[in-house]
C-alpha cells in the first residue's frame, strides 16, 4: 500500500528488531561470562557516545544521556555479580536492565519516565552478548531504502538524509508514521508483506504512489529510476497558485506540517500544525520559551496558520507526559482529554502561542485535537480566548462532535475535519491496521456523510468548515469533498499540486455531483 508518493530506489538495509533471548545456556567460566558483560556495555556506550558526538541539539544531549546510564557502575555490578553466580552474559544483562528498570519506575516522577530508556538500552547489551545487529536506525554511511517490520513516529522522526524510502511489513496508510513520511517527502510504502525476508543489499525500487516495490533492480535500473524522480520533483515544484474549481469556486489549499522544517512554497497557508511531531522524543516537559521559539518559527514564515494543541496518545506517546498504560489506548486519555489530568501543559502551550503570536505579530488560529461533545469545546474556547487568541476552533475527530457541529459552532470559530481519526472511531477500525483498510477508506458513505452533516453545519454559521486528514491529499477524494460542502483542504507539500490539478478540473456542480453519488 502505498502511502507516501514520489519513487526511489537503492539498496534496502532491514532495521532489526529488539534481539530474541534464547534460553539459558549453561556456564563453564563465570569470569568469562562477567568479561563479556563488561565489554556489552562498554560497547553501547561507546557508540552512543559517537553517535552524540556526530549529533546536534536535542538528539545529541538525549544520547549522550543513554551514554551515561549504559556506563553507570551500578549497573555494571549487578550484570557482572549475575554472570559470576552462573548466568550467561545475555541473561545477566537482560536481568540487571529489568531490575534497574522496575527501581526506577518505583521512584515516579522524572526516573520513572527514564525507564522506557532501559529498555532500549537492554536491547543494545543483550544483542551484543548474542553477537546480533544492533537494534536500531542502521548507520550504513550511503543512502538507501530502510526496510522494518514496522517504525514508530520516533524512529521516522529522526531518519537522516541517507534514507531514500520506507517500506514497512506492517502499518497503515493513516498511520503517523506513514504521515510523517510524507511530511517529508519520502516515498512510503506500508503493509507490504515478506519484504523483512529480502537480504540486506537487495536494490529496490520503490513506488509511493502505486504501493509497488520491485526488488533485484540493476544499477542502470535503479539509476534511471532515481532521475525520473528526480524530473517528477522538479514539474510538481512549479505547480503554483490559489486553489480552487474550474469555474472559479475557491478552496483553500494549505498544508500540514510538523514544524517548520515542513513549509514549503505553493500553498495558501497551514491548515494542521501538529505541535505534537516537536515533542515526540522527549523525556522532559518542552520549557514555555522553547515553544514560543518554535511557533515563532513557523508564525513568522507563513501568514495563515492553524495550530492544533498537543495531541498525545495512542501511536503517538508523548513520554513527558508521563501519562499510564492503557489497556484501550485509542478510547483513553488523549488529544484534549489529556487537559483533564494535566491542566498546566494546555495552559502553557496556550500562553507559548499567543506570546509567539504577539512577537511575530500573526494572528494564527488555534484549535483542539480529539474535541467531543459541546461542553468541552465551550470550556476549550474560553481558555483559549483568554490567552488573548482570537480564533479558536476544533478537529472533528469524534463522530458524537460530527453530529453536534452545529452546536459545536456556537462556541467556535472554524471546524477542521481529521477524517483519519474520525474513519477510525466510525467504524471502530484501528488506524494503523494492515488488514482492515477497506473499513478506514474514507470513500465510506457513512464518513461522508459525518463530514456533509459538519459542511452544511459551517455553511448555515458562515464559519469554515475544512479538512486536515490524510483524505484532504488524495486527488479522486478532494473534488468529492469540496461538493459535500468544505471550505480548505490540507495536506502534506508533496500533495498539493495534484489535488490543485484535480480541482481545477472540475466545476463545482460536478464536485457536488460526485459527492451525491458517493453518498448514494
Ligand atoms: C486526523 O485524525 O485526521 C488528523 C488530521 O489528526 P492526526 O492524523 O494527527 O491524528
Ligand atoms: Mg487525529
Amino acid at each position: 500500500m502505498g502511502v507516501s508518493p514520489g519513487r526511489a530506489a537503492g539498496p534496502m538495509i532491514r532495521m532489526a528488531g529488539p534481539p530474541e533471548l534464547p534460553s539459558p545456556r549453561a556456564v563453564a567460566d563465570p569470569g568469562a561470562e562477567a568479561a563479556a558483560v563488561a565489554k556489552a556495555l562498554q560497547a553501547v556506550s561507546a557508540d552512543l557516545g559517537l553517535r552524540a558526538a556526530a549529533a546536534q541539539g536535542e538528539a545529541a544531549e538525549i544520547l549522550e544521556a543513554l551514554a551515561m546510564i549504559a556506563d553507570d557502575p551500578m549497573l555494571l555490578e549487578d550484570a557482572e555479580g549475575r554472570a559470576r553466580d552462573g548466568m550467561d552474559a545475555a541473561h545477566a544483562l537482560e536481568a540487571a536492565f529489568t531490575g534497574h528498570r522496575e527501581a526506577l519506575a518505583a521512584l515516579g516522577g522524572y526516573l520513572a519516565e527514564r525507564a522506557a530508556d532501559l529498555d532500549d538500552l537492554k536491547h543494545r547489551a543483550v544483542a551484543f552478548a548474542l553477537d546480533l545487529p544492533m537494534p536500531g536506525l542502521p548507520a550504513p554511511g550511503h543512502p538507501y531504502v530502510l526496510v522494518a517490520e514496522d517504525l514508530s513516529p520516533a524512529d521516522t522522526a529522526g531518519l537522516g538524509q541517507d534514507v531514500l524510502a520506507l517500506v514497512t511489513e506492517r502499518g497503515g496508510p493513516t498511520s503517523h508514521t506513514a504521515i510523517l513520511a510524507r511530511g517529508r517527502g519520502l516515498p512510503a510504502v506500508v503493509a507490504c508483506a515478506g519484504v523483512m525476508d529480502l537480504p540486506d543489499g537487495t536494490v529496490v525500487g520503490v513506488d509511493g504512489g502505486t504501493g509497488e516495490v520491485a526488488a533485484g533492480l540493476s544499477a542502470q535500473e535503479a539509476a534511471e529510476v532515481m532521475a525520473a524522480a528526480r524530473a517528477e520533483r522538479r514539474r510538481l515544484a512549479e505547480s503554483r497558485g490559489p486553489g480552487g474549481t474550474a469555474d472559479g469556486h475557491p478552496v483553500k489549499l494549505l498544508l500540514n506540517i510538523g514544524s517548520a522544517e515542513d513549509l514549503r512554497p505553493g500553498a495558501e497557508g497551514v491548515g494542521l500544525f501538529r505541535t505534537e511531531f516537536l515533542f515526540l522524543d522527549r523525556t522532559r516537559a518542552p520549557s514555555f520559551e522553547e515553544q514560543v521559539a518554535a511557533y515563532a518559527q513557523v508564525f513568522g514564515n507563513e501568514e495563515h496558520v492553524i495550530v492544533r494543541t498537543l495531541d498525545a496518545g495512542t501511536d503517538k506517546p508523548l513520554p513527558f507526559l508521563g501519562l499510564p498504560r492503557e489497556d484501550n489506548p485509542a478510547l483513553g486519555v488523549r488529544g484534549l482529554r489529556v487537559d483533564r489530568v494535566l491542566p498546566a501543559v494546555l495552559d502553557t502551550q496556550l500562553d507559548a502561542i499567543a506570546e509567539a503570536a504577539r512577537a511575530t505579530g500573526a494572528r494564527p488560529w488555534v484549535m483542539a485535537p480529539m474535541v467531543t461533545t459541546v461542553a468541552e469545546a465551550g470550556d476549550f474556547s474560553r481558555r483559549a480566548r483568554e490567552k488573548g487568541i482570537v480564533t479558536v476552533g476544533a478537529m472533528i475527530e469524534v463522530p458524537a462532535a460530527a453530529l453536534r457541529a452545529g452546536r459545536l459552532l456556537r462556541e467556535l470559530d472554524f471546524l477542521s475535519i481529521g477524517t483519519n481519526d474520525l474513519a477510525q472511531y466510525t467504524f471502530a477500525a484501528d488506524r494503523q491496521h494492515s488488514t482492515l483498510t477497506d473499513l478506514l477508506d474514507p470513500r465510506q458513505p457513512a464518513l461522508l456523510e459525518l463530514i456533509a452533516i459538519c459542511a452544511r453545519a459551517g455553511r448555515e454559521a458562515g464559519k469554515p468548515v475544512g479538512v486536515c486528514g490524510e483524505a484532504a491529499g488524495d486527488p479522486v477524494l478532494a473534488p468529492l469533498l469540496v461538493g459535500l460542502g468544505v471550505t480548505s483542504l490540507s495536506m502534506a507539500a508533496v500533495s498539493v499540486p495534484a489535488v490543485r490539478e484535480a480541482l481545477a478540473a472540475l466545476t463545482l456542480e460536478e464536485c457536488r455531483a460526485r459527492a451525491r453519488t458517493a453518498l448514494d
